[in-house]
């Protein structure tokens, strides 16, 4: 089956999230385990990993529909030695939240190069990083998200994530988030039927269906291959419906977090109606 959900606000303990998302009708979520928009974090509360579990239980979402995006001041591209340190401290800490929730995955955007040097040394930097927080752990998956291509992040090609994936030595802990607006806005069209067929046979030949942990379901605001990353609600924007037609009756998208990022949360709930009414069996 689909597991569709969105990223709700874990506002008030990571306990509620699984709440936020029973009530929208979710069968998956994605959340912050910490302010997105911090460096530093109280660690997690054991009454508060008890009651997250006991919610995740009650609600029916098992761990592997969870879908816990890391702080969005990361950069493990970071060209500058201190700067660096300081994301992949910040990035351990997220992957060890993770796992004390008993989660299965930590999903991440690669980086930036900041135009201080070139694509792929930026991505090997961004992989022994990832290497050494994956040493440092024991479970976690960490999953890399596709980028727009905005500014100087990295992770817009297909061929970049496979360069990452190349480079990452334990193959079971790495996997692929491909967001739907990230995708169209650094040039793969999906816009109909035949653009999906397309691209995700591309994607299969660069990367491989095996690595696709989660999607990101997002409409976008700007044209095909702006390189601008700007969501837009399911259906009102450039992007179309066509390409959650092509996925929510595809097989090779059953039990995978499938996870709204569009911009009115008041629209969620309609949003995932709207996307399980596009199954044709
Ligand atoms: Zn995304
Ligand atoms: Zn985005």
């Amino acid at each position: 089956m689909k597991r569709i959900g969105a990223h709700v606000s874990a506002a008030g303990g990571v306990d509620n999230a699984p709440v936020n998302a029973h009530l929208i009708g979710a069968k998956a979520f994605a959340l912050f385990t910490k302010n997105q928009r911090q460096w530093n974090a109280k660690p997690l509360q054991t009454q508060s990993i008890s009651r997250f579990t006991a919610n995740c239980e009650r609600h029916g979402f098992s761990k592997a529909v969870v879908l816990p995006h890391d702080s969005y001041l990361i950069n493990l591209g970071n060209p500058f030695k201190d700067a660096f340190e300081k994301s992949y401290d910040a990035f351990l800490d997220e992957l060890q939240r993770c796992e004390q929730l008993g989660l299965k995955y930590v999903n991440f955007h690669p980086g930036s190069h900041l135009n201080r040097y070139p694509e792929k040394a930026c991505l090997q930097q961004i992989a022994g990083a990832v290497n050494r927080a994956l040493d440092s752990t024991k479970n976690v998956i960490a999953v890399i998200e596709n980028t727009a291509g905005q500014g100087s992040n990295v992770g817009y090609k297909f061929e970049h994530l496979r360069i990452l994936i190349d480079a990452i030595n334990d193959k079971s802990r790495v996997g692929i988030c491909l967001d739907t607006c990230h995708m169209f806005a650094a040039g793969y069209d999906l816009r109909t039927t035949g653009a999906c067929k397309t691209t995700f046979a591309e994607f299969d030949d660069t990367v491989g269906f095996d690595f696709l942990k989660a999607m990101h379901f997002n409409d976008a605001k700007k044209e095909l291959g702006s390189r601008v990353d700007r969501h837009e609600s399911i259906g009102k924007g450039l992007l179309g419906v066509e390409v959650f037609r092509y996925i929510m009756n595809d097989p090779r998208f059953d039990e995978i977090p499938l996870i709204l990022e569009t911009p009115d949360p008041l629209l969620w709930k309609s949003e995932i109606e709207f996307l399980y009414g596009l199954c044709e069996t």
